[in-house]
């Protein structure tokens, strides 16, 4: 198993590969463009670590406060993780009901309609980009490609971080921040989070309409080197 840092280290060439597919895009996300950063978003716990470790102490302690204020209200907390969802689906199971709903409020991070940890955001994030604006229709326009290309670093994510949890960006992030405190009594503090044991990858979700196109993005992730 790899050490964090080399996890790490895989993440950000994966984001790398994202990065030059979306730039094949013609999506029109930009900065300040933020009816996308809801409360619902999901992380895995290594991609929580990524932007914790980049915070000082105060920093850390200011966003724990904003968290558990969020802990508090609704938000979705997901049943299963993606790749549980890609077992149940290729098995032929049907998956869990998930409820979700935008106007639950925004991402506890977001300042300003900025996000203060840009750089650092989760797949969950990188991933919703939108071919109009979400202003406009009330919705992300994004094609049935995207989607699948979405999932499938959603599962390498979740493999990498095979030892790790998932779940709704708060509850992730609040577990982060103490786990990795030195103080003692931040260390201590007992809050209630929702969070789920990560799964390995063992079957890609790709529709067969899907897997011709995908090959040059799936010979990239091969090709990582850890
Ligand atoms: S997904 Fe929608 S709200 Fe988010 S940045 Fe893109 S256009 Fe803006
Ligand atoms: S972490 Fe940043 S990019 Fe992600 S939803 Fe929150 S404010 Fe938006």
């Amino acid at each position: 198993m790899l050490n964090v840092y080399r996890q790490l280290a895989v993440v950000d060439q994966l984001y790398k590969i994202y990065d030059q597919f979306i730039d094949s895009l013609d999506i029109v996300c930009k900065k300040f463009c933020a009816d996308c950063c809801t409360c619902n978003v999901t992380m895995t716990t290594l991609e929580a670590n990524k932007i914790v470790s980049a915070l000082d102490l105060d920093s850390r302690q200011t966003m724990l406060d904003k968290l558990k204020q969020q802990m508090e209200k609704q938000r979705f907390t997901p049943k299963i993780t993606t790749n549980q969802l890609a077992d149940i689906c290729l098995s032929g199971d049907d998956p869990p009901k998930e409820e979700v709903d935008a106007s639950w409020g925004p991402c506890p991070l977001l300042n300003d309609n900025a996000c203060p940890v840009y750089h650092l955001r989760p797949f969950g994030c990188r991933c919703m980009v939108s071919t109009q604006r979400c202003a406009d229709n009330g919705t992300a326009e994004i094609d049935e490609f995207t989607i699948t290309v979405n999932h499938v670093f959603l599962q390498y994510i979740e493999h990498i971080d095979q030892n790790g949890f998932s779940g709704n960006l708060s509850d992730v992030m609040a577990h982060t921040i103490i786990k990795e405190s030195s103080d003692p009594v931040t260390k201590s503090m007992i809050i209630q989070t929702t969070l789920l044991k990560n799964s390995p990858l063992s079957a890609l979700l790709i529709p067969p309409e899907h897997r011709k196109k995908i090959e040059p993005i799936l010979l990239a992730l091969r090709a990582i080197k850890a």
